[in-house]
């Protein structure tokens, strides 16, 4: 075995400095080294856009990409006549809940809701995070009962992680608020006035007492 591996590795040495002493192949050699710095070169850019665009602790769209997006599907309902719904979503009592449970556990809450509202909408839907507990997630093509049928459907979903939140004022466990609002050709409101009817109906669903949906 040792004598085999022995002129394995002389045959072996023998054959790659043949190569190299090659012109043609050191060119050869030249050329894949500069395909792979290519190659890593590209992975690197993706990976780069991929951090600007996305938020590092839940994986979800940034605040950044939000805007963009958003512009984008406005000017898309206005021109295709269509409707588009916009959900801002909140964490109930979330500020108690990192006091009693710590900063690390408040990160995995965040993260988990995120997976948690991504895994409720569709692909053609968008979801970002809009601040620290704050998400807020496009719907285009939904009217207002398709709206709030996917709002409940988050809500519930929230609901059934069942994550204990001992210190929130309204439930045993981790809730949201949900504030809707929709563009339609009816309402044409503005891009900036949909996004303040969305906010101000989340104000409203936390005014009520949390845990609720509000258009
Ligand atoms: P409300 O029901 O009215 O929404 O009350 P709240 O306590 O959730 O709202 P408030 O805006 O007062 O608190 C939000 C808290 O979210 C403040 C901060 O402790 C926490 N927070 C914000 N960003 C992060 C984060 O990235 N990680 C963690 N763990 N906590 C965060
Ligand atoms: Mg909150
Ligand atoms: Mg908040």
């Amino acid at each position: 075995m040792i004598g085999r591996t022995f002129i394995g590795s002389l045959l072996l040495g023998f054959s790659i400095s043949v190569m190299l002493n090659s012109k043609e192949q050191r060119i050869f050699i030249k050329s894949k080294i500069s395909e792979i710095d290519e190659k890593i070169l590209r992975l690197q850019a993706s990976e780069l856009l991929h951090l600007s665009q996305h938020d590092e602790l839940t994986n979800v769209s940034n605040r950044r990409t939000f805007e963009e997006m958003f512009t984008h599907y406005y000017n898309l309902a206005c021109k295709e006549s269509t409707s588009l719904s916009v959900l801002f979503i909140d964490i109930d009592y979330f500020k108690n809940y990192n006091d009693f449970y710590g900063h690390q556990m408040g990160d995995q809450v965040i993260s988990e809701v995120a997976k948690t509202i991504k895994s409720s909408i569709r692909h053609m839907d968008f979801i970002a995070r809009y601040g620290g507990e704050e998400f807020v997630v496009l719907l285009p093509n939904s009217d207002v009962d398709q709206a709030y049928l996917v709002a409940s459907r988050i809500s519930r979903a929230v609901d059934e992680l069942s994550i204990h939140h001992e210190k929130s004022e309204i439930n045993p466990y981790i809730t949201i608020s949900v504030g809707l609002a929709v563009y339609t050709v009816e309402y044409p409101v503005s891009a900036n006035q949909l996004l303040s009817f969305a906010d101000q109906a989340l104000y409203r669903a936390k005014a009520c007492g949390r845990h609720q949906i509000c258009r």
